[in-house]
């Protein structure tokens, strides 16, 4: 997410696993959203529009009221750019947004690397934006072992999974996010994306599908949930 300032300069927010931007109105926060506050900003409200009389100053916002940046698990960060052109250089480096991704873009990122399908969905110069729990649950969602080499998967697999990704993700969106522990949006609620979880945090328990029990394992160190019937790994 990136914060685009009246005089130009951009400061980037990485949320990471556990960050969260919060917006608090007239008293200090407690409890949770107290704690692991990095960054206090004190918000006032926005310029006068260009017709009001040169006198009028901007004023403050009844409040007070204040944005926070907060990283339980020190993941995230604030990244500050000069420009809004130093910025679209510095996110070139990322692959297609996975909100939007096409098949064709997919397959063609797909192609460089041999690495396990998880491994890649993970690595955000091949696709932007998705992290463990999407990858995990795209991956169910079309049926792909995550231990499949990224450039042997077939062109009907790479569509279901770019259909699967595009699906889940706004999904998710749309459910205010996954609260796991201490997510929550810029108001202090909690999302409730986990509802829609058919894998994650699931390992052992039985597949949605088939009524097995979901396995796991580590890929680049994360762990990874999976159904070992529904995503075959000799398909
Ligand atoms: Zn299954």
């Amino acid at each position: 997410m990136a914060i685009e300032a009246e005089d130009g300069r951009v400061l980037v927010v990485q949320l990471g696993m556990t960050g969260s931007m919060s917006i608090d109105q007239g008293r200090a926060p407690s409890g949770m959203q107290a704690r692991h506050r990095h960054v206090l900003w004190a918000l006032e409200a926005s310029s006068p529009p260009c017709d009001a009389p040169p006198s009028a100053a901007p004023r403050p916002i009844e409040g007070p009221w204040t944005l926070a940046f907060r990283d339980p698990r020190r993941f995230g960060g604030l990244t500050p750019y000069a420009t809004l052109h130093d910025l679209r250089t510095a996110w070139s480096q990322l692959g297609p947004d996975a909100l939007g991704i096409r098949s064709r873009a997919l397959a063609a990122n797909l192609l460089r690397t041999g690495r396990p399908i998880k491994a890649a969905l993970l690595d955000q110069s091949v696709i932007a934006g998705v992290g463990n729990i999407y990858a995990d649950e795209a991956l169910f969602k079309s049926r792909i072992n995550p231990l499949r080499p990224a450039n042997r998967l077939q062109a009907t697999e790479v569509t279901r999974l770019a259909g699967a990704l595009r699906t889940i993700l706004s999904k998710a969106a749309a459910a205010g996010g996954s609260t796991l522990q201490d997510y929550f949006d810029a108001l202090g609620n909690p999302g409730s994306a986990v509802q829609l979880h058919a894998v994650y945090g699931r390992a052992g328990q039985p597949c949605v599908a088939c009524g097995l029990p979901l396995s796991s394992c580590l890929v680049t160190a994360r762990t990874t949930t999976f159904c070992a019937h529904c995503q075959d790994l000799s398909t």
